[in-house]
């Protein structure tokens, strides 16, 4: 047979309806919204539609209605498959990133996990208290585990850092004036300014010193009358190295006692356990920062710390219970899946050595290079075993980062899987694994995909290298 015209080609078009009448797209409508459906077949004609008119339509499809009819439903079925994947879903994060802030931070713990999916699947006591079968509250589980595990007198909780310290600052401050050091002005990652969040709170920012040096005269000559608040903050997302000189948190309490002023420390990230004997660079501890006497700490509950989204301050009794009345508290206050997992994630450290085993953001962080070796040879056999002729896989040495904002500087030693595809650019297979389920996340350098084992679970090898061949083979 000749080519059809465009108009005849037109007619053997199906209807929306017969389309529907498709035994594969009746398997389809029993597993997917029927609204979906019926969109995606109207745009699968659409396009058909309009590709034939524009003369793209191929031009040796022989004048077939079943013909047409099948290449409309294929593409309504994968059209559909693509708009039903969840939007958030699941990465294999092979940047060796552990806080990656864009991948989710920390992940919890089995423990955590659980606890989580405990209450999010049943009801609780998240306000009642079973003791009394009265109100009860959502803090109190976790206020006294806090105190315990800081050496603060109370504690509370909130959505995230950053909420923390407008909290705070809106507590304490409001109205008046907050003395910083320049060198702690900080901005992470992008939404979070300590001036922007200081004007949000309605405090006012005296900034002092310089950026590289703070003396504590510096302080003293600001305070006035207006004066509510001695601030520091940790700048954990960078150093000033070189000719410097930070005023301490110690050094702010003498101050501060001295002119009968609080003081708070934002600590960012959170660290109970010092891992400095793992090779990471010293960094304070919060028991540590609490005794120095500060009266409010703040720090995240899913950056060192290793638990959920969260923003914990620990402090003086007489400050926490005025955060607590304020109306913000309420605005920013927790759910009960991130109370259950926090409470589960501060339990772990009950038991600090079970605690840098059990807490996933530990455990990478602390994991020996001997074992990362292991483990990349592990994933290399799994690796090549499935991708046969079509890649070059090799085991190096490599550097994986803290991240989250935590310990600029320090440089973990690790071991890599360098992939490099022998029909496609590395480029092209680090594109091709973003669009898996479950995404993969590597980095690309000298056309290599590098897959850092530090941050790749055992259980995921398999899933890791089915992504890989997948995008290979296409
Ligand atoms: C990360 C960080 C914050 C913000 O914490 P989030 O939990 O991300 O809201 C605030 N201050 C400092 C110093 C930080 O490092």
């Amino acid at each position: 047979m000749g080519n059809p015209s465009r108009e005849s080609k037109l007619r053997l078009l199906p209807s929306v309806d017969e389309v529907l009448r498709h035994e594969d797209i009746l398997e389809l409508l029993a597993r997917s919204p029927r609204g979906v459906v019926v969109e995606a077949v109207r745009e699968a004609l659409n396009d058909k539609r309009s590709e034939i008119l524009s003369g793209e339509a191929p031009e040796n499809l022989t004048a077939e209605e079943s013909e047409y009819l099948a290449l409309v439903v294929k593409k309504t079925v994968d059209a559909v498959q693509l708009s039903v994947r969840p939007k958030l879903r699941r990465v294999i994060n092979a940047t060796g990133v552990v806080l990656h802030t864009n991948l989710g931070r920390s992940l919890l713990s089995e423990r955590a996990s659980r606890a989580v999916s405990e209450v999010a699947a049943n009801y609780s006591n998240l306000e009642l208290d079973l003791d009394t079968g009265r109100r009860g509250s959502r803090y109190a589980p976790l206020e006294p585990l806090i105190a315990s595990l800081t050496g603060a007198e109370a504690a509370l909780v909130v959505n995230n850092n950053a909420a923390a310290v407008l909290l705070a600052l809106s507590t304490m401050a409001a109205g008046r004036e907050v003395i910083v050091s320049r060198g702690q002005l900080v901005e992470i990652g992008g939404s979070f300014r300590v001036p922007e969040v200081m004007a949000q709170s309605g405090a006012r920012l005296v900034e002092v010193g310089a950026t590289n040096k703070t003396y504590p005269e510096d302080y003293v000559k600001a305070i006035s009358g207006e004066t509510a608040l001695l601030l520091h903050v940790h700048t954990s997302n960078y150093r000033i190295i070189g000719f410097t000189r930070e005023t301490t948190v110690s050094e702010l309490v003498e101050i501060g006692r001295q002119f009968s002023l609080p003081v708070m420390s934002d600590l960012g990230s959170g660290f109970l356990v010092d891992l400095s004997g793992y090779g990471l660079p010293p960094e304070p501890t919060v028991q540590e920062v609490v005794k120095a006497g500060p009266d409010v700490v703040t720090f995240s509950g899913d950056k060192l710390l290793g638990g959920p989204q969260a923003g914990i301050i620990a402090g003086k009794k007489h400050f926490i219970e005025k955060m607590k009345k304020n109306p913000l508290t309420r605005a920013v206050r927790i759910d009960k899946m991130t109370a259950a997992a926090l409470e589960a994630t501060l339990r772990e450290y009950l038991d600090e050595a079970a605690a840098i085993k059990e807490i996933p953001t530990l455990k990478m962080l602390t994991l020996p290079v001997d074992e990362l070796e292991q483990k990349a040879n592990e994933l290399s056999a799994v690796l090549q075993s499935r991708t046969g002729e079509k890649a070059e896989i090799k085991v190096e040495r490599g550097i994986s980062a803290v991240g989250g904002g935590a310990m600029p500087l320090a440089d973990l030693p690790t071991a890599v899987v360098a992939v490099s595809p022998l029909a496609m650019s590395a480029g092209d297979l680090q594109a091709g694994l973003r669009q898996g389920l479950p995404a993969v996340l590597g980095r690309v350098q000298e056309d290599r995909l590098l897959l850092d084992v530090r941050t790749i679970g055992h259980h995921e090898f398999i899933l890791l290298a089915e992504a890989v061949q997948e995008v290979l083979n296409k």
